[in-house]
C-alpha cells in the first residue's frame, strides 16, 4: 500500500509542551528549552495497522482565549492534536476555547482530535484530574491520553491514535 500523507497540528496554551511532544515523535529526545515563538513543520514517517504514513507535524506557537483561530490552521489539517498541561487549570481553559473556535472555523461537527494532559511527570504539581480530561474528551467524542514529552510516555501513542481518528473519519464526514 503506498504511504498516505496526513497534516497534523498541535495547539494550545504556550509552554504546555507542544513543541517538546512533537521534538520527542520526530526525533526521539527531549530538549530542555526550545523557543517558544518558533512555529514549524516537521516530516516523519510512521506506520499504524501495516499503513505507512509520512505525517507533517505543524506545531503551533501555541495560543490564548484571546487568539484569533488562524485560518490556516483551518484548512488541508487532518487532524488535531489539543494539549493542556496537568499542572495548569488555565491551559485546561484555553484548550476549551481552542475547541470552540476549531469547530467554528472548519464548520464541521466532527474533527478528528486527541486530547492530551501533558506533563505527568509533574504528578506532585497536579491540578487536572486524569477523570477531568477524560469527561472533556468524552464531550468532543475525542480521544484523550496522558502523557510526558519529558519521560517519552505515551508520546507516539499520541500520533498514532489521531491517524486511527483520522481514518474513522475518513468515509464520514459531516458537515454542519
Ligand atoms: P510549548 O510552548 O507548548 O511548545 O512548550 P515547550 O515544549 O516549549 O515546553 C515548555 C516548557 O515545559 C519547557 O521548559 C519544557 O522543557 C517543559 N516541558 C515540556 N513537556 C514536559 C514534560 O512532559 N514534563 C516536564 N517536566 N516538563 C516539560
Ligand atoms: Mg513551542
Amino acid at each position: 500500500m503506498p504511504s498516505k500523507q496526513r497534516k497534523i497540528a498541535i495547539m494550545g496554551y504556550r509552554s504546555v509542551g507542544k513543541s517538546s511532544l512533537s521534538i520527542q515523535f520526530v526525533e526521539g529526545q527531549f530538549v530542555d528549552s526550545y523557543d517558544p515563538t518558533i512555529e514549524n513543520t516537521f516530516t516523519k514517517s510512521t506506520r499504524v495497522n501495516s499503513q505507512d504514513y509520512e505525517v507533517k507535524l505543524v506545531d503551533t506557537a501555541g495560543q490564548d482565549e484571546y487568539s484569533i483561530f488562524p485560518t490556516q490552521y483551518s484548512m488541508d489539517i487532518h487532524g488535531y492534536v489539543l494539549v493542556y498541561s496537568i499542572t495548569s487549570a488555565k491551559s485546561f481553559e484555553v484548550v476549551q476555547t481552542i475547541y470552540d473556535k476549531l469547530l467554528d472555523i472548519t464548520g464541521k461537527v466532527h474533527v478528528p482530535i486527541v486530547l492530551v494532559g501533558n506533563k505527568t511527570d509533574l504528578y506532585v504539581d497536579r491540578m487536572i484530574s486524569t477523570e477531568q480530561g477524560r469527561r472533556l474528551a468524552d464531550s468532543w467524542h475525542a480521544a484523550f491520553l496522558e502523557t510526558s514529552a519529558k519521560q517519552n510516555e505515551s508520546v507516539a501513542d499520541i500520533f498514532h491514535t489521531l491517524l486511527i481518528e483520522i481514518e474513522k473519519a475518513d468515509g464520514n464526514v459531516q458537515e454542519k
